[in-house]
């Protein structure tokens, strides 16, 4: 099998309302509901990561609030979403607690993915997550996301968390089984098409006819997913989520739509930071330090001899050798006023100076890329 949810390392599923919530009742659909977990609890055991986003909270909140079938006022859904997450949340948790696995509820908002500090901290939460062993349950934080502010759909949401963990596999589960030629109720010779490896025009005006339920947004927000996981690295899949196990059944059936990039999550996230990101700051190392980045380790504050700028947590940063000449480009863990602080100590040393432990390295070499003829 070319792409399979079994062979992926780090997974984001995103699940769609219609699937967990029936929204004349406002009741989850518990029995689909354990059986999705059922296939998360099997990944997970194998040692795959799995973080869900899922909607649900407004379709959940209204119902229990009673709200009628108007268009609800952002107020409203702000509301129906408070009372709908922590349903959401608790039944998610028993669900998952049956297999003895933890759950954290993450709620996010735009901002913490277009602001570089917020981004980070975001990011780094759920990389501990991770490693704890948790399954981190997402949604936007309708609460206090006013209409400006909002993603509105968990497509992007989901995508944009993909990339920040860089996860490799990115799944789509809703009504929608796949990118066809055109609209398949309306045109009967409409195909699915199996695999995307690039955003033409073409494969973006297959998305965008607007019939009712499969072009309403629908289809438009998970090709904006497909280009941010794309960008990223990252593979998607759209595919049915209607049917019991419905993880599972993707490796199973050909009725699917995978996108597939042409780049590894590392490799993304390394040209991003070389081609896209301005310096704030400059940091100047040694000798020694020099070689070790050479050899793709991360740079360490023993080898810092001068910091220039300001800068914060998060900032890209140049890096340039005693003679001046710039070999490398990187993503700093501290502010400049931080890293003055520590340059030449150990990191034993970080929390006394600090008053916090901070990370061992200045720049961890994932967040580090050497400009052209500067790797040995
Ligand atoms: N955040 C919304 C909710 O949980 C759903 C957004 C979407 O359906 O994409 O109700």
């Amino acid at each position: 099998m070319r792409h399979s949810i079994s062979q992926s390392k780090r997974i984001v599923i995103k699940i769609g309302s219609s699937l967990l919530v029936d929204d004349n009742a406002g009741m989850i659909h518990h029995a689909w509901l354990n059986s999705l977990i059922e296939d998360i609890a099997f990944y997970f055991n194998q040692n795959q990561e799995v973080i869900i986003v899922s909607s649900g909270a407004i379709a959940i909140g209204r119902r229990h609030l009673k709200l009628k079938d108007h268009a609800l006022l952002l107020e409203e859904k702000q509301a129906a979403a408070a009372v709908g997450q922590i349903k959401l949340a608790h039944a998610y948790q028993e669900a998952l607690g049956k297999y003895d696995i933890s759950v954290a509820q993450v709620l996010l908002t735009l901002e913490d993915s277009e602001n570089r500090e917020r981004y980070l901290n975001a990011k780094n939460t759920l990389e501990t997550l991770l490693n704890l062993k948790v399954v981190p349950v997402i949604n936007e934080n309708d609460t206090v996301a006013t209409a400006e502010i909002r993603y509105g759909d968990n497509d992007r949401l989901a995508a944009r968390v993909a990339q920040m963990v860089s996860a490799d596999t990115l799944v789509l589960l809703s009504d929608i089984e796949g990118l066809y030629t055109a609209d398949p109720r309306k045109e009967p010779k409409a195909t699915l098409i199996p695999e995307v490896t690039q955003l033409t025009p073409e494969i973006i005006a297959m998305g965008g006819h607007s019939a009712t339920q499969y072009g309403s947004g629908g289809m438009i927000t998970k090709l904006a997913a497909a280009k941010i996981a794309l960008e990223s690295g990252c593979k998607m899949v759209i595919a049915a989520g209607k049917y019991l196990h419905p993880l599972k059944r993707i490796d199973q059936v050909k009725t699917k739509t995978w996108f597939v990039p042409q780049l590894t999550p590392k490799n993304a996230r390394k040209n991003w930071i070389a081609q896209h990101l301005k310096p704030k700051g400059t940091i100047t190392i040694d000798q020694g330090a020099y070689t070790a980045l050479k050899e793709g380790k991360s740079l360490l504050s023993v080898g810092v001899i001068q910091i220039q700028g300001e800068f914060h947590q998060g900032d890209p940063i140049s890096i340039l050798t005693e003679d001046h000449k710039e070999i490398a480009k990187g993503l700093i863990n501290y502010s400049a006023q931080d890293a003055k602080k520590i340059m030449r100590k150990k990191s034993n040393e970080f929390a006394n100076i600090l008053g916090y432990p901070g990370s061992d390295e200045i720049i961890h070499r994932d967040d580090l890329v050497l400009l052209a003829g500067e790797k040995t």
